[in-house]
């Protein structure tokens, strides 16, 4: 469905435009040598910062630099290697098994479309757009962080909450040959200057077209955890009560 033109939509190519001249250097931050190292990287992102994995990828990639030198390895020494990020003994035999796949179905290769990259183990469709995007130059989405849900929100660009209504609305908004871009330079504008809690409006380069300048603080960010008033609490008791004496 065709988004309505709203303001925020109409100027969302300018804004855009100037997001990325104040971030020319935006980019992936996993390091990673071709679309293999690529893929492993960010199968290990899940749930943990680029600066960590970034930490334990040489040991990795040093030790099984290749599909086939992976889909051959020990799993608990894979688990070893990995020992210092979230969920590893899950990534650990998610990356052995997505090497073995890639060797005994794809000839070692990284496949280059989304229908085939979600068939590998631990790939969703973020995943697999970071590899199309970054490494074959194909996105077939919008890669939708925390990030890019919260700017994209602030700027009025989604009313959407879940990361895959966000990225249709961006699939709408912007053409294919920027859906990469978009997700590197809200990253880096999100850690920069829109952050969650203090955006720093008044260095923002967007202000006169931003409509949630100087008013961001509590948009795009989940609400706060609301305790349950005494009253509520006071019902809840009432019922238990009331349950007990009938049983
Ligand atoms: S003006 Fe403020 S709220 Fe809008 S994008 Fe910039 S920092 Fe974020």
């Amino acid at each position: 469905m065709a988004l309505p033109r709203t303001r925020a939509a109409k100027a969302a190519p300018e804004t855009f435009a100037r997001l990325q001249a104040r971030h020319p250097d935006a980019h992936c931050e996993l390091d990673h040598d071709g679309a293999f190292q690529l893929l492993v990287a960010t199968v290990l992102s899940a749930q943990t910062t680029d600066v960590l994995v970034n930490k334990v990828t040489p040991g990795l990639f040093s030790k099984w630099p290749t599909p086939k030198a992976l889909a051959g390895a020990n799993l608990e020494e894979v688990q070893e290697a990995l020992s210092r990020i979230g969920m590893f003994r899950q990534k650990a035999k998610n990356i052995t098994e997505l090497a073995k796949k890639l060797m005994n179905e794809h000839g070692g290769a990284v496949p280059s479309t989304l229908a085939e990259l979600i068939e590998l183990p631990g790939v969703g469709r973020k995943t697999a757009n970071v590899v199309l995007g970054v490494e074959f130059g194909t996105p077939e989405g919008v890669v939708v962080d925390t990030h890019v849900q919260r700017i994209t929100q602030r700027l009025g660009w989604t009313r959407e909450t879940t990361p895959e209504k966000i990225e249709k609305d961006l699939m709408a908004l912007f053409p294919r040959e920027e859906w990469d871009a978009i997700s590197h330079v809200l990253i880096f504008h999100g850690r920069r200057i829109c952050s969650a809690r203090s955006p720093a409006c008044p260095s923002c380069p967007i202000t006169d077209i931003c409509r949630s300048a100087f008013k961001a603080e509590n948009v795009g960010r989940k609400p706060p955890r609301v305790r349950a008033s005494s009253k509520t609490a006071k019902k809840k008791t009432a019922k238990k009560t009331a349950k007990k004496k009938t049983a």
